[in-house]
């Protein structure tokens, strides 16, 4: 995978984040949603197997009875074909029917017409005459032997409504006898039906098969008789079958509802069961909803956690971004940067060193990384250094310039400047320190040099006037404090001036080389200083030495300069280069003359005085004094 394409999908992270959480929180909704609709459909299929074993006893039921009926009506039948109607035979007939009608509840009544519609048994309660009945007027027609099932009924008499079951029965010669009639009562189904517990908004009904309720449960007052013929149960083509299901909606209340019908094979007799199916999914319903509640909170806590995550991640991702950027700004820094970059951690180790560690130390930072810090330092140097990158471990230096000598893998030893600066954690302790180190050799070099300039006198190498100057104060200060006394010579050339007519300005310079370096010969002791006081006029500071040393000294350069016996034609006395001295002592402490120059002038006053006296010779300031009162004296 490519860097681009790794950073695009890292970008898109809390986007795909945020997708996979709307997706599980849709998955979950989906999944319940989903298993709460198969339980709808378990509900529903469970009471379609109820209502159709249901629907099935019933209508067994009403076939049953019709059989009980028609049993006794063939019975009744096949004794009026044998033995005619005479009062005698119906009287016997009357008798038997009315046993059997007691015997079985459900039996309403018995009735034998003869072949104009009249009574043979005692006038019943349906009807006085059944010349215009339905069931009379088919029988009397239609040669058919079988049962008709006639539409239900209401007896005169008590108002009740009946079902009919009859049967033709033949004269001798064949022709229409008459009928032989049992009914059932409407009310007996019906409260056989109240048996079966259905449901408050449910009902089971009986219905001939021309469309007229024959029973129901509840209500059967109310719809008995009533016409079912325009409903889709006998006008859809597609119900037309045994049995079977269908869903309507109610035109009296807007419910939804679901009917079972069965249809009996032997009679024109359907039994429909009707269940309310919000009353069905009622108790479905609540514990769905509750469900579904506990899915929905659970949802939401999913989409308030997710939502918190994705947005910690995006604070996470740009904080990250803001960290690379950073990092690749130091980077750019440290690495294009010509001075060395390190990390010092705690443990004094070097954490990270920027290229430039190649030009500056001789090292590649891979092989610097992991080594101790301060392992190049100068050992002279390295104490001042080590103590002060202490402090800043410490906490008590939070940065710091400082120059030091390293060793260079190649070059030896170079000179270092650098700058540190202590490196804080986010809870602010101190983890580490930065430092960024440059070569300074050459500008060491150079500022050695210019230092050398400043007090040096460029012609002979002595320390220059103005060095000596320094010096002399300086030590005139340490001769006040150590009590000690300081001495000073001042050489001077003799006849130098005819030195440089004679023999030219170029050999007057190497003479003064040649004299400077015979004094510097003399310079014995640390302290002691030789130096170019101007022309060709030298001085000899010596610390801590007494009128004795100085004159000693002062001696031994007059003479060997004279020994060097440099040629100088025009100095008479010698014929070679000679130099006058003059010596003087002084212990600052004790003199009541304060001040440097007046030890400077007492040399001076003795040099001359060598002069006066014949050149080449030492004289000291304190044989002046004892000069002066002599001469006074002469
Ligand atoms: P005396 O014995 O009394 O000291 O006589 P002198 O000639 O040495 O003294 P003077 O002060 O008259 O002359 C000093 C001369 O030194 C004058 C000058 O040309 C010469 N001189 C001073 N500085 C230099 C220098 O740097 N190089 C050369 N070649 N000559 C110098
Ligand atoms: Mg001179
Ligand atoms: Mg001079």
């Amino acid at each position: 995978m490519s860097l681009a394409t790794q950073r695009a999908g890292w970008s898109h992270l809390p986007l795909r984040a945020a997708a996979f959480v709307a997706l599980t929180c849709a998955a979950i909704l989906g999944v319940s949603g989903w298993r709460e609709w198969a339980a709808r459909d378990a509900v529903l299929r469970g009471a379609e197997t109820e209502m159709a074993n249901v629907a099935r006893s019933l209508a067994q039921h009403a076939e049953d009875s019709l059989d009980l009926l028609d049993s006794s009506v063939v019975g009744v039948v096949s004794r009026l074909e044998m033995d005619g109607t005479s009062p005698a035979t119906i009287t016997k007939l009357s008798n038997v029917l009315e046993a059997r009608r007691k015997a079985f509840p459900r039996i309403h009544s018995f009735a034998i017409v003869d072949d104009r519609g009249n009574w043979l048994t005692s006038p019943g309660t349906i009807a006085a005459t059944f010349s215009d009945d339905g069931f009379f007027r088919h029988h009397q027609l239609s040669a058919k032997r079988e049962p008709l099932v006639g539409r239900p009924v209401k007896s005169l008499l008590e108002g009740e409504w009946v079902v009919t079951l009859s049967r033709r029965f033949n004269k001798p010669d064949g022709s229409f006898g008459g009928v032989v009639l049992a009914t059932i009562s409407s009310n007996y189904l019906a409260h056989f039906y109240e048996q079966f517990e259905i449901g408050r908004n449910s009902s089971a009904a009986l219905v001939h098969g021309d469309g007229l309720i024959i029973a129901r449960n509840p209500g059967n007052d109310k719809f008995v008789g009533r016409s079912v013929a325009d409903t889709a149960l006998f006008r859809d083509a597609s119900l037309q079958r045994p049995s079977g299901v269908y869903h309507f909606k109610s035109p009296l209340d807007g419910a939804e509802r679901l009917s079972f019908f069965n249809r009996s094979g032997r009679y024109p007799l359907v039994l429909v069961a009707t269940l309310d199916k919000e009353e069905l999914l009622a108790p479905w319903r609540a514990a769905a909803i509750s469900r579904m509640l506990y899915v929905a909170a659970l949802v939401t806590l999913i989409a308030v956690i997710g939502a918190v995550l994705v947005r910690q991640l995006q604070r996470g991702q740009r904080m990250a971004a803001a960290l690379v950027e950073k990092e690749a700004h130091f980077r750019l820094l440290a690495e294009g940067s010509s001075d060395m970059v390190t990390r010092i951690g705690l443990d004094e180790r070097l954490r990270y060193v920027s290229p430039s560690s190649v030009r500056v130390v001789g090292w590649r930072a891979s092989q610097l990384i992991g080594t101790p810090a301060l392992a190049g330092i100068n050992p002279e140097d390295l104490p001042e250094v080590q103590a002060i990158v202490d402090a800043m471990k410490r906490g008590e230096r939070e940065e710091a310039r400082l120059t030091y000598r390293n060793s260079h893998r190649l070059n030896g030893e170079v000179w270092l400047e650098s700058t540190m600066r202590v490196t804080r954690k986010d809870n602010g302790r101190a983890d580490g320190v930065v430092a960024i180190s440059r070569d300074i050799t050459e500008h060491k070099k150079l500022e050695t040099r210019l230092e050398t300039l400043a007090i040096e006198d460029s012609l002979t190498g002595l320390a220059n006037r103005r060095r000596f100057d320094e010096r002399l104060k300086e030590e005139w200060a340490r001769a006040y404090r150590d009590r000690s006394s300081l001495a000073l010579l001042m050489i001077d050339v003799d006849h130098f001036k005819a030195y440089n007519d004679e023999y030219g300005h170029p050999a007057g310079d190497a003479c003064l080389r040649l004299v400077a370096k015979i004094i510097a010969a003399e310079t014995q002791r640390a302290g002691d200083l030789a130096a170019r006081y101007g022309g060709e006029e030298f001085a000899m500071l010596l610390p801590n030495t007494d009128a004795a040393g100085c004159a000693l000294i002062g001696e031994r350069i007059r003479k060997a300069i004279h020994e060097a016996g440099l040629v100088h034609g025009s100095n008479l006395t010698s014929g070679c280069v000679t130099a006058s001295v003059g010596g003087a002592t002084c212990r600052p402490a004790l003199e009541r003359t304060a001040g440097v120059s007046s030890l400077v002038e007492a040399a001076d006053r003795a040099l001359y005085a060598a002069k006066d006296a014949g050149r080449n010779r030492l004289m000291m300031s304190g044989e002046l004094m004892d000069l002066l009162p002599k001469a006074s004296g002469q």
